[in-house]
């Protein structure tokens, strides 16, 4: 009989033996820069967003001391939701420990074996548990094809109900969802629309509420869901929608009733990250700059630029080990690119996924540049962009 150290041992050699062990790395090097956060607005060192912070944990203390149903609920919460639906101009919001929380709870909720899901091969792995979570009919469409997701529906009407469920802003290819197609199909084909815009909230659209706002489709969703650890800077994950949908999911979203209220500390710092993001458009417009000298240099080095000019910019190298080869090479020249692999992005499509943010100077993104001319050692025509 095998133990349990040997059986699981095995395994991790396994992986690393095929370049796919991952490793918990802290970031020690004071002369590095990282090019791999989510925190694209630099808020969570702002003073303010401490401060805030810093008030709460005196006041509520360091936990929330239970679910939000018993002992949990704090006026923070109530106040930070009623801020996000202020902003998202929505009946009502949620908040829950984690985005992943938010989804895995709205999706199990949601849906039941009756009901079918089309959602985009791509989506971030909490919609893609949530949905095994429910029951429903999984189908997957190809990667931001609408016309392949009507192909799905056409299938799908017997069903009780269907929900067409996408990422807002994709995380790991830097690409935004054909919303507005996703939002005429489910319409046509009387399905609801559910957008998980973790990496676009606070990015994209003139006052930041996301890809929606951007493509001008916020009142063809049915359901919007965000994290509040992206471009806030803090920790914790929202539903955002009609104020029946959040009731419902108060009395039965399990990630919700079964788990402790989120940590005073997050609240209020979600609150002012929020509250600068509204108050400090300027940032997006610096974000911009940045996105821009990226993808003009990646042009003059003859890599590939993305379509959608956001701060996530993968460049596919291929394999893993191209993957962690060309991260180490980057790393030597002082710069924290992360290697993405499978089973986070498809075998065959490993990258090194660029992100920016408000706190890179200009300079910075320069010398990424110099050093990526030095180390990109594939040929040119063998890298293709997501
Ligand atoms: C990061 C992310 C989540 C999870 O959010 P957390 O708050 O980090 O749990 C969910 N969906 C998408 C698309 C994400 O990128």
């Amino acid at each position: 009989m095998t133990g349990l150290d040997d059986w699981l041992g095995g395994k991790l050699r396994s992986l690393e033996h095929h370049d796919l062990l991952r490793r918990l790395r802290r970031n020690s090097r004071a002369d590095i820069v990282p090019f791999c956060g989510n925190d694209y607005l630099d808020l969570s060192h702002d003073p303010r967003v401490i401060e805030a912070a810093t008030q709460a944990l005196r006041e509520h203390g360091a936990g929330s001391r239970g679910s939000r149903l018993m002992a949990g609920q704090l006026c923070i919460h109530e106040e930070l939701e009623a801020e996000l639906a202020d902003f998202l101009k929505v009946q009502r919001v949620l908040v829950f420990s984690s985005g992943y929380a938010a989804n895995v709870g709205l999706l199990s909720s949601l849906l039941g074996k009756t009901d079918a899901v089309v959602a985009d091969a791509l989506n971030h792995a909490s919609l893609i548990d949530g949905v095994r979570l429910c029951g429903a009919e999984a189908r997957a469409f190809e990667h931001v094809n609408s016309a392949d997701a009507a192909r799905h529906l056409r299938k799908l009407a017997a069903k009780r109900h269907r929900l067409v469920l996408s990422d807002g802003l994709f995380s790991m290819d830097g690409d935004i969802a054909p919303l507005a197609e996703l939002a005429r199909l489910a319409t046509e084909h009387d399905a609801w629309f559910a957008v998980d815009d973790a990496h676009g909230l606070g990015v994209l659209g003139k006052q930041g509420r996301g890809a929606c706002e951007l493509l001008q489709i916020e009142n063809a969703v049915d359901i919007r869901t965000g994290t509040l650890s992206k471009a806030l800077g803090a920790q914790g994950g929202f539903v955002a929608g009609s104020a029946v949908l959040i009731e419902s999911l108060v009395q039965r979203a399990r990630s919700f009733v079964y788990s402790t209220g989120l940590a005073p500390a997050s609240a209020a710092a979600a609150r002012e990250a929020l509250r600068i993001l509204r108050s400090e458009p300027e940032r997006r417009a610096q974000l911009g700059e940045r996105v821009q000298r990226l993808r003009q240099g990646l042009a003059a080095l003859g890599l590939p630029v993305p379509k959608d000019a956001t701060p996530i910019v993968p460049i596919r190298v291929g394999t893993p080990s191209a993957a962690l080869a060309h991260a180490r090479a980057l790393e030597e020249e002082g710069f924290l690119v992360t290697a993405i692999r499978p089973p986070t992005v498809p075998t065959g499509t490993s990258r090194l996924r660029i992100s920016l943010s408000t706190a890179h100077r200009l300079e910075d993104i320069d010398r990424l540049l110099d050093a990526l001319a030095r180390t990109i050692t594939i040929k040119r025509g063998a890298v293709s962009h997501a």
